[in-house]
């Protein structure tokens, strides 16, 4: 078969090499790169994704503390909480774990962390810094993607990017990302989303497509153009008769989408490994913006 797998492993150990360095310098002075998760309610993915987090921190010899909270706290307390790690001297970075249980307000809750502790790029400021083209925190996923996309000198500048979901965490940072005057930027984008009408008029156009949809194996060979460049950020759990009962896909419809692709992030083991490295590359960012 003539196409790339775009693996995200490579990528992030490269990354956790850069942030290894930083890290040793950062404890010379003694400073502890520490992130802060608030985690609301039982979920059970949620629960799974801040435990990965923590485990990666501490191998990374960097520092995280989950507060976790039950789901009927007032949403007062959540907001004192997140005041008391802002002045925080030892928290570098504050993540609320996404989604919150339905009855909060992620907008508002958000928006109380203060701006530079906020690694995971979602503050109303970070989005308009990086909306503007001086980004400060830039969310993790996105980011991640454009590490992939520079790993592999994939060129991206005068490309048509099609970009499948508009959510505030994947396409919309990404739109900013790709559409920017920046060396992984000067493409030309379009975002498609559940209001999109003939998306495969699209996706077809597409010389790089990013799905962030949220729908399995959603993406399929006729949507595509031959030598397509897919990066899939969809991370779908499908049950089955394994022993983990489940096994996971990506938005792409993988086996089928290889035959036309010239290079392809699976799922899992594509964007997925690339989220946690870039979260422990803004942290480290973070502690060493504090230390000077
Ligand atoms: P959201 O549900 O917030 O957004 C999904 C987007 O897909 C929306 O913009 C929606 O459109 C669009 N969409 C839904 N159905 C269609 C359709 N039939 N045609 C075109 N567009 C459609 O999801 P997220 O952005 O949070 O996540 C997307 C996927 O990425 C999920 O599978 C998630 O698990 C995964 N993810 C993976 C991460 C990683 O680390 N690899 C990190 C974050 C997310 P509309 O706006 O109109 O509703």
């Amino acid at each position: 078969m003539n196409f790339k797998r775009l693996l995200g492993k490579p990528v992030s150990d490269n990354i956790y090499l850069n942030i290894n360095d930083k890290v040793t310098k950062l404890r010379s002075k003694n400073i502890v790169p520490k992130l802060s998760v608030i985690l609301i309610g039982n979920d059970s993915a949620s629960k799974i994704y801040v435990n990965t987090k923590k485990k990666k921190f501490l191998q990374m010899q960097c520092s995280s503390e989950i507060y976790h909270l039950e789901d009927n706290v007032d949403q007062k307390n959540i907001i004192k909480l997140i005041h008391r790690l802002n002045s925080d001297k030892d928290t570098h970075g504050i993540l609320i774990q996404l989604p919150l249980p339905k009855h909060f307000n992620s907008n508002k809750i958000l928006k109380e962390i203060n701006p530079d502790k906020d690694v995971d790029g979602f503050h109303p400021e970070n989005l308009g810094c990086l909306l503007s083209g001086n980004p400060n925190f830039i969310p993790c996923t996105p980011y991640g993607c454009i590490e992939i996309l520079k790993y592999y000198n994939i060129k991206v500048k005068s490309k048509h990017v099609v970009i499948v979901g508009r959510s505030n965490i994947v396409g919309k940072p990404l739109f900013a990302l790709l559409s920017q005057k920046f060396s992984i930027g000067n493409a030309t984008v379009t975002i498609c989303h559940s209001h999109t009408k003939n998306l495969s008029k699209f996706t077809r156009n597409a010389d790089i497509l990013i799905t962030a949809i949220g729908k399995p194996e959603f993406i399929t060979k006729d949507m595509v153009k031959d030598d397509v460049v897919v990066l899939d950020v969809g991370i779908n759990r499908i049950d089955d008769s394994s022993d983990r009962g489940y096994h996971i896909v990506g938005d792409v419809n993988y086996h089928d989408v290889c035959s036309k692709a010239s290079a392809i992030t699976p799922v899992p083991g594509g964007i997925g490994p690339m989220t946690i490295a870039m979260l422990l590359f803004n942290t480290v960012q973070s502690a060493e913006n504090s230390s000077i």
